[in-house]
């Protein structure tokens, strides 16, 4: 699949799961110096290839007749500054929530490991700004995922797809998160918790065959 045809399935992907709405929301996908990004004010489940721009990783326009995403200098300063060959920045509904409420999401599940562990919420800063790009790119040091103060979620990957998956996995432990607030206090793991589960993934007991 192209890189355009790539943010066409995921866009598609995003609106079908509940995690963007209208024109919120933005994906793009890197290839050497080149970056495919969704347009500016597009409905994500409605993009076909040739209306997604291309840039170049220093921000000029290579190819395409819409405007990139207004969030294209968040996309290229983190491709600037991690190995991320894919970003996803979505306004999920507990994504959001958490990041209009809290400085962290703290890990209540071990899963969260797979985004680094505490995902950091980034400054708030007006959208499409050079500031907000900046915000982000501290909050999301070491880690595959941010939130973003009053405004949503952002996640990168080695593929389209990955950064996909943990975009799902930000809002699924956002979501457990608060509804897990809904009913009590919930369980923050430990350092310790975490460390046995890296320890656990990294050393699984083989299982004895059984003989013939
Ligand atoms: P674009 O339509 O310009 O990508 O903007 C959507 C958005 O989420 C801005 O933060
Ligand atoms: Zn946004």
């Amino acid at each position: 699949m192209s890189l355009r045809e790539q943010l066409c399935e995921y866009g598609r992907r995003a609106v079908e799961l509940g995690l963007v709405i209208g024109t919120s929301g933005n994906l793009s996908v890197r290839q050497g110096d080149l970056v495919a990004v969704t347009p500016s004010g597009a409905a994500l489940d409605r993009l076909t290839p040739e209306m997604c721009p291309i840039v170049d990783v220093d921000g000029h326009l290579v190819e395409g007749e819409l405007q990139p995403s207004s969030e294209t200098p968040m996309h290229l300063a983190i491709y600037a500054t991690t190995d991320a060959q894919a970003v996803v920045h979505t306004h999920s509904v507990f994504g959001t929530v958490v990041a209009t409420t809290m400085t962290e999401l703290p890990p209540v599940h071990y899963n969260a490991l797979l985004l680094g562990g505490v995902v950091k919420v980034a400054e708030y800063a007006t959208y499409g700004t050079p500031e907000l790009a900046a915000n982000v790119r501290e909050a999301l040091a070491g880690k595959q995922a941010a939130l973003m103060a009053n405004h949503g979620g952002v996640t990168i990957g080695a593929t389209l797809e990955q950064a996909f998956e943990s975009t799902r996995l930000l809002e699924w432990l956002c979501e457990v998160y608060v509804r897990a607030l809904a009913v009590g206090k919930p369980n923050i793991l430990t350092d310790a918790q975490l460390d046995a589960v890296v320890e656990r993934a990294a050393h699984p007991p083989a299982f004895p065959r059984r003989r013939p």
